[in-house]
C-alpha cells in the first residue's frame, strides 16, 4: 500500500505538507493533477510534463476504455508504458465521464447501465467492473466507483439514494480489489458523497472513515458542479474535519487558483481540473497577477513573455504576449502557440502548489495566501475571505481597503 508521511503543518490553517510514496516514485503533497484525457495532455509529450516537476496525472478511464482500448492497454502493458509516462498516474471510476457524456444513463444497484457509444447497445458498468478496467491500465491510485449526482440536485432523497449506494459500492470495490492481490501497486480510494446536505456528508463520512483500513486514501466528490462557493467550502471543511489525519485528501474537479489555495489551506491534499489545460486552448494564460486573455488586441503588441518569473520553456525561450496573441488568433491550425500556454499553465498550477508546499514547511503559509491574492485580485472573492478567515487568516484586516465582492471576483484581462 502506499506509503503516506506528514511532514509539516501550517501553525495557522488546516494545511499540511506531506510525502506520498506510491508505485512510481514520491509526490509531495498539496499537488494540482493535470488531466491527460485520451493518455496525454493534449500537445504535450510526457517528457514536456515531467519536467515541469510534475509526479502525479489524472487519466480518464472512460476514455482510454473507449480508446485505446483495455485489451490494447494490456498488450501494452498499461497505461504507463502506452503514453510513455513514468511517474505516478491516477484513473477515475469511469463513472463521471460516464454519467455526464452517455446519452442515457441508468443507475441500478447492480451499476451504471449506458449505451455503448460504439455500438449502441446498453452496456453495464458495475463497481466490479470499473476496478477491473482500471486494473488493467495500471494506475497507482484508482478510484471506487460511486453514485454521481449533480451538485445542484434539489432531490434530497436521490442524493441520499447514492451517498448510501455510493457506500455499498466501495464495499464491493474494496471486495473486488483485495480479491486481485494488487493492493501492493494500486491503490484504491473512496469517494465522499452527500452532496450539499451536511447531514448526508456526515453519515457518508461516519460510514467511509469505518473502512478507512481499506482504502488508501479519501476523495471529495459531488463537488464542482456549479453549486454557490459559499456552500462549497463550508462542504470542503466539514469533510476534511473529519477524514483521517493519516490518509491523502483529494478535492476533486477543482483548479482555480483560489480554489486550489482555500481547499488546501482547509486541510486538502490533491486536486485535479480540466480548466488549466481547457483554458489554455483558447489563449488564456495563468499568471500570478491573474489570468491573461491572450486573444485581447492589447497583447499583439506585447514583447514580454507571458511572465518573465516563470521557468517554463514558453516563458524563458524569448515566446512573447505578442508572438502568442498572433498565433492564437491567426494561425488556429497552429498547434505551437496553444502548446506553449497550455505547458505555461501547468507550471503555473505547479508551482502555486508547489509555493504553498514550501510555506507551510517554512511556517509562513497565511503570508503567502495574503500575498497572493493581493496579487492575484482586484477585488476579493467574499467566499475566499470567509473561508480562509474560518481557518485563522484575516485577508482583509481592520484598515484594509481591499474591495470584497460577492461572486469569482475574477479579473479576466
Ligand atoms: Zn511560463
Amino acid at each position: 500500500m502506499a506509503q503516506f508521511e506528514l511532514l509539516a503543518r501550517c501553525h495557522t490553517t488546516r494545511a499540511r505538507v506531506s510525502k506520498l510514496t506510491l508505485a512510481h516514485g514520491v509526490t509531495m503533497l498539496p499537488t494540482f493533477m493535470p488531466v491527460a484525457t485520451q493518455a496525454a495532455i493534449k500537445g504535450l509529450t510526457p517528457q514536456q510534463v515531467d519536467a515541469l516537476g510534475v509526479t502525479l496525472i489524472l487519466n480518464n478511464t472512460y476514455h482510454l476504455g473507449l480508446r485505446p482500448g483495455i485489451k490494447v492497454l494490456s498488450e501494452a502493458g498499461g497505461a504507463h508504458k502506452f503514453q510513455g509516462w513514468n511517474k505516478n498516474l491516477l484513473t477515475d471510476s469511469g463513472g463521471f465521464q460516464l454519467v455526464s457524456l452517455s446519452k442515457f444513463t441508468t443507475i441500478t444497484e447492480e451499476g451504471a447501465l449506458f449505451e455503448s457509444p460504439f455500438t449502441g447497445e446498453p452496456t453495464m458498468l458495475t463497481p466490479e467492473e470499473s476496478i477491473s478496467i482500471q486494473h488493467a491500465i495500471g494506475g497507482d491510485i484508482i478510484m471506487q466507483l460511486d453514485d454521481v449526482v449533480a451538485s445542484l440536485t434539489p432531490d434530497r432523497k436521490r442524493v441520499e439514494e447514492a451517498m448510501e449506494r455510493s457506500v455499498r459500492w466501495l464495499d464491493r470495490c474494496i471486495a473486488h480489489h483485495t480479491l486481485s492481490g494488487r493492493q501492493d501497486t494500486q491503490n484504491l480510494f473512496a469517494i465522499v458523497q452527500g452532496g450539499l446536505d451536511f447531514e448526508l456528508r456526515d453519515r457518508c463520512l461516519t460510514q467511509m472513515v469505518e473502512r478507512k483500513n481499506s482504502v488508501a486514501g479519501f476523495a471529495i466528490g459531488g463537488l464542482s458542479g456549479g453549486e454557490e462557493k459559499d456552500i462549497f467550502w463550508q462542504i470542503v471543511r466539514q469533510c476534511t474535519e473529519k477524514l483521517p489525519e493519516d490518509r491523502p485528501r483529494y478535492c476533486m474537479g477543482i483548479g482555480f487558483a483560489e480554489d486550489l489555495l482555500v481547499s488546501v489551506a482547509l486541510g486538502v491534499d490533491m486536486a485535479d481540473c480540466v480548466f488549466p489545460t481547457r483554458t489554455a486552448r483558447f489563449g488564456v494564460a495563468l499568471t500570478h497577477q491573474g489570468p491573461l486573455n491572450l486573444r485581447l488586441a492589447k497583447y499583439a503588441k506585447d514583447f514580454q513573455p507571458i511572465d518573465a518569473t516563470c521557468p517554463c520553456p514558453t516563458c524563458t525561450e524569448g515566446t512573447s504576449r505578442a508572438m502568442l496573441h498572433h498565433v492564437i488568433t491567426r494561425e488556429t491550425a497552429a498547434a505551437h502557440g496553444k502548446l506553449s500556454v497550455t505547458l505555461h499553465n501547468i507550471a503555473f498550477q505547479a508551482r502555486i502548489m508547489g509555493g504553498a508546499r514550501d510555506a507551510i514547511l517554512n511556517g509562513t503559509f497565511p503570508d503567502y495566501l495574503r500575498t497572493f491574492f493581493a496579487n492575484y485580485f482586484d477585488a476579493y472573492p467574499e467566499w475566499c475571505v470567509n473561508a480562509l478567515r474560518s481557518v485563522g487568516v484575516d485577508l482583509v484586516g481592520e484598515g484594509s481597503n481591499v474591495k470584497v465582492v460577492p461572486g469569482s471576483g475574477a479579473k479576466w484581462e
